[in-house]
């Protein structure tokens, strides 16, 4: 840490007072220590290695600055810039939603079909901080990923990623869905794409309110953009070529028989590490008719 201009509070105590400052429902302790080591430029461990270390002016200004903003319910990430997925430090903004550990499950089934050393090409619709699409293209550097994304500020913020872990095997579009692939043909292509019905309260709640609302919400079910790319999968699939879907906890048995009636086979709801229905993987058979190898 700097030491010049160092004000009379040390790290120890600036936590100490910031935890009562918290509300009860936040994690004060956990919280406390991430936006401290921010605001000091250190990491967390770091931090609590010299609690007795004086804080400058500036970390001390930028600290309340920013504890005052959790005060008022900014999401964490969005304080700090950053999260982890998938082992990756990533950039998020307000203008991408904050990957979350169940999308991992997604990552990992994707990952189970796309066999090493095979080239392949991989679209990621939504791609938002080009979580899923990093993720994946650090595993399969022989595969060519694409995210795409109606969201001009999110693919700027998924690009700054792709720099940051110098990854040459990724490329951005924009556009809704399909619309920026319009004659291309994928391996396989992954979602994680809104999927909370729109007067669910489940969006008034947590870091939700200050997400961004067309990477959560979609239409009365929830299903909006889930059907629609179900729909226009034949069309931007290889045959055979994966589609893999993550979706809302109450939604598996819907996404099935969508994918059942789009003609997909090997249909298959997967869980998330937390036991909770959440991702379903479903193959375009090489027949155009019925394939049931
Ligand atoms: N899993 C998120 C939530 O319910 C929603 C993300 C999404 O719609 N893809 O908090």
């Amino acid at each position: 840490m700097p030491e010049t201009d160092p004000v009379e509070i040390s790290v120890a105590a600036a936590l100490a007072a910031a935890r009562d400052d918290l509300p009860g429902h936040m994690q004060a302790g956990r919280e406390t220590e991430i936006l401290l080591g921010h605001a000091a430029g250190v990491s967390r461990s770091q931090l609590l290695a010299y609690p007795e270390h004086l804080l400058t002016i500036e970390q001390f200004d930028v600290f309340q600055n920013i504890l005052r903003r959790r005060r008022n319910g900014e999401p964490i990430a969005y304080l700090t810039g950053c999260r982890e997925f998938w082992s990756l430090p990533l950039k998020v903004s307000p203008a991408t939603l904050i990957p979350r550990p169940e999308t991992e499950s997604l990552v990992e089934q994707t990952l189970i079909r796309l066999p090493c050393g095979d080239p392949l090409e991989i679209l990621d619709l939504g791609t938002g901080c080009g979580a899923i699409a990093l993720a994946i293209a650090g595993e399969r550097d022989h595969c060519q990923v694409t995210g795409s994304d109606v969201s001009e500020d999110a693919l700027r913020v998924a690009r700054e990623n792709q720099d940051r872990l110098a990854l040459q095997n990724v490329g951005w579009v924009q556009g809704s869905w399909y619309e920026a692939v319009a004659d291309r043909k994928f391996d396989l292509i992954v979602s994680n794409p809104p999927y909370v019905a729109t007067g669910d309260p489940h969006l008034g709640q947590g870091d939700l309110p200050h997400e961004p609302v067309l990477a959560l919400a979609s239409g009365e079910d929830g299903l909006d953009a889930i059907r629609e790319i179900i729909e226009g999968a034949a069309s931007h699939l290889k045959r055979p070529g994966w589609l893999l879907l993550e979706h809302g906890f109450d939604q598996q048995k819907t996404v099935i028989e969508l994918l059942i009636a789009a003609s997909f086979d090997k249909v298959c709801g997967h869980q998330d590490l937390a036991g909770i229905p959440r991702v379903v993987s479903a193959r375009l058979s090489t027949n155009r008719d019925t394939d049931n190898d």
